[in-house]
């Protein structure tokens, strides 16, 4: 099944609501195949917005995103990276429409809670990125069969 990568952001790991966004994948019905902490640094964070290093608000970005630990997660689903990104919604919390996570979770541009993968290629770039091939497991839970029956 297909993959995408999902980061908590420091603003949503300072504003304690990390289970109720992970619950909302659950619900839906994505898989969890990779999941841990870490501190990102200025390196990956360059080649992570390699496509933003030009603009202005790059270093208060930069800064934003070292500000706590993160959590990075791999999830799996028919379409995963499309769904996600519906649920996750538009960049600016503002303008994200009510339902998205970012429409219910944020008032920002910047600390808009999540990152989710754009497109199947760049997720698969993205999950390289951020995890070891080990640290991925291939697995479908039961329950799925209930979820997936029309494939
Ligand atoms: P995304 O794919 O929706 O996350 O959007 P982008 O790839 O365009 O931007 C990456 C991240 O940069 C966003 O999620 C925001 O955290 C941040 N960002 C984007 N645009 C702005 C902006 O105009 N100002 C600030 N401060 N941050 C921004």
């Amino acid at each position: 099944m297909e993959k995408t990568l999902v980061i908590f952001k420091p603003s949503a790991m300072e504003r304690g609501c990390v289970g109720q966004i992970l619950a909302r994948f659950q619900q839906k019905g994505l898989i969890i195949s990779g999941i841990k902490m870490m501190w990102l640094d200025e390196a990956i964070l360059r080649e992570h917005y390699s496509h933003l290093v030009e603009k202005p608000f790059f270093p208060h970005l930069l800064k934003a995103m070292m500000a706590s630990p993160v959590i990075v997660v791999c999830l799996a689903g028919l379409d995963v990276v499309n769904v996600v990104r519906m649920m996750t919604g538009s960049t600016n919390g503002r303008e994200a429409q009510p339902g998205t996570i970012r429409g219910d979770f944020a008032m920002s541009n910047q600390e808009n809670i999540i990152h989710a993968s754009s497109t199947a290629e760049e997720a698969v770039v993205e999950i390289g990125r951020f995890f070891k091939p080990e640290e991925i497991y291939e697995w479908k839970p039961e329950y799925m069969d209930f979820i997936y029956s029309s494939l």
